[in-house]
This record gives C-alpha cells, sequence and structure tokens, in this order.
C-alpha cells in the first residue's frame, strides 16, 4: 500500500504576531509594538497588559480579553491557542498582547510551537520584562563588575506536578558565581523560597521587592533575604511583584534609604 503524502498546511492567509506591552507604562512600548498594534484586526489581550495601550489600536480591531492570572479563573491556554489559530486562517491580522517581553514567562514557546504547526506565520515583538521596568524605576543596573557578573531569570510558580526549581542549588550557583536572582511570580511561596535561599546566600543578602512597576501604582520595599516573606506580609505586597535578590542592590542600601524595611512609597 502506497503511503500517503503529507498533509498541506493549510494556507498561511493571516498571521500572528506575539507583542511586548511592556512591564505597565504605556510609554514604554516600542515603536514596533505600536504599529502591530494599529495593523491588527484581532487583538487577545493578556490580563497584565495595561489598557491604555489600546489607544493604538484600530476602532476596528476585535479585542478578546484572555487573561489568565495564577490561580483565578482564566481562558485555558488550548483555547487562546484554537483561537489564534482560526482567526489567523480565517486571514485576520492577529495580535497576542502581552506584559512585558513575549519570551519571559509568557508562554510564548508553547504559543509560537502551536502556530507553526498549523502553518501559520508567527512575528514576535519585543516589550520591556517587568524586572528591567522595575530595576530602571530604581536607577540600579542589573549586573555590576563588582558585585553581579551575571543574572538568572526564574520563575516562583512552577507547572502542576513539577516540583519547580531547585533554590538551594540556584543560592549555591548565585553566590559562587556573583548572579543577581531575578525572581517573577514569586510571592506566593515568598516563605519557601526564602528558607531554601537562605541555604546558600547571606541573611543580610538585599531584596528588592517592586509591586506594579513603572505604574503610577509601582511600590517598592527594600529588606534583607531573611525579611522578604515578613516584608511582603508587612507591607501587604501582592502580585504582581518582581524579586531582585543580589549584592547588586547594596548601592540601594547604602543610601541609607533603607535599613530594616521599606522604602517610601513611589519616590525612591
Ligand atoms: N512576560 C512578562 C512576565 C509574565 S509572568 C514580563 O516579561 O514581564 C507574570 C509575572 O511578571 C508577575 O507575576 C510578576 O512577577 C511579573 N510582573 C509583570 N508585570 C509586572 C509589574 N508591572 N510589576 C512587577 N512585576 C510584574
Amino acid at each position: 500500500m502506497m503511503n500517503k503524502p503529507p498533509k498541506r498546511p493549510a494556507a498561511a492567509i493571516g498571521q500572528v504576531t506575539l507583542v511586548g506591552a511592556g512591564p505597565g507604562d504605556p510609554d514604554l512600548l516600542t515603536l514596533k509594538a505600536v504599529k502591530a498594534i494599529a495593523a491588527a484586526t484581532v487583538i487577545l489581550v493578556d490580563d497584565l497588559v495595561n489598557e491604555t495601550v489600546l489607544a493604538h489600536a484600530s476602532p476596528s480591531a476585535r479585542i478578546v480579553y484572555v487573561g489568565k492570572r495564577g490561580g483565578c479563573a482564566s481562558t485555558p491556554q488550548a483555547f487562546i491557542e484554537k483561537l489564534m489559530v482560526s482567526e489567523a486562517h480565517k486571514g485576520e491580522n492577529v495580535v497576542r498582547l502581552k506584559g512585558g517581553d513575549p519570551l519571559v514567562f509568557g508562554r510564548s514557546g508553547e504559543e509560537i510551537e502551536a502556530l507553526q504547526q498549523a502553518g501559520i506565520q508567527v512575528h514576535v515583538v519585543n516589550g520591556i520584562t517587568a524586572a528591567l521596568g522595575a530595576l530602571a524605576s530604581l536607577n540600579t543596573a542589573l549586573t555590576h563588575r563588582d558585585h553581579a557578573h551575571g543574572v538568572l531569570m526564574v520563575t516562583g510558580h512552577a507547572k502542576p506536578g513539577d516540583p519547580g526549581t531547585d533554590w538551594r542549588a540556584l543560592a549555591h550557583t548565585a553566590r559562587q558565581t556573583k548572579l543577581t536572582l531575578v525572581v517573577y511570580m514569586g510571592v506566593a511561596a515568598a516563605q519557601r523560597i526564602q528558607d531554601e535561599l537562605l541555604h546558600g546566600l547571606a541573611a543580610d543578602t538585599p531584596v528588592a521587592i517592586v509591586q506594579d512597576a513603572t505604574l503610577p501604582s509601582q511600590r517598592q520595599a527594600l529588606c534583607t533575604l531573611d525579611c522578604l516573606h515578613q516584608t511582603l506580609t508587612e507591607e501587604r505586597m501582592a502580585s504582581p511583584c518582581v524579586l531582585l535578590i543580589g549584592d547588586v542592590l547594596r548601592g540601594l542600601a547604602r543610601l541609607g534609604q533603607v535599613q530594616e524595611a521599606v522604602l517610601a512609597r513611589g519616590q525612591m
């Protein structure tokens, strides 16, 4: 029996662009993102996107909110992928608008795979990731020739069933190789992250917690690693927060703005 020829993918008439909306401040959109949003006929919006960026959209664009926060009711990922595929097959110019940069903890890897398998053209437009927005607001570098030779971006929220990050191993590596740790989605697991990291990092390692980075509602606190969870609780800080951990933040502490705890909100 002859093998059937493989099915040709359906003609890719439409396209999908994964666009980073940045951490919050709408002025941090790239020009390329503005152009992509303006050209879109369908826009699928994640929940950490500042909706004011939709001012760049065409009035005729169809806007679909597909937000999904950890632990909250959400649009299933499979549904979002199907929607992107079906809209692109109809010939729509689809923009998938994501907070920060689409390539950082945005599930873009899965989406790119699904779209390519369906024969759809995919483009990616970078955005400013939350940690970089947060660091800029603190006037602090991510690396430093004396304190931080590199950076490790890590999530505090693993997929169900996945044991997630080995924080102890990470702490040892961070100390030995002088790395700044940048933790996304770390609020819920903060106590465990703190306890485990203390196996390899000093108790007085500086930590900056930045909530709502780059937005008017931004709040930040600086503390030491042994007070991370306590500071989050006392200051009632909540997601979305980035945790920035490492000696590169010592400069902030030296400025004397901090000591035990908390910096004046929004006016560091
Ligand atoms: N792609 C995004 C990250 C998505 S994961 C990016 O590049 O920024 C969602 C996590 O990002 C949140 O739990 C939080 O840790 C972080 N985050 C997103 N926006 C933020 C903001 N404005 N301030 C602080 N953290 C933010």
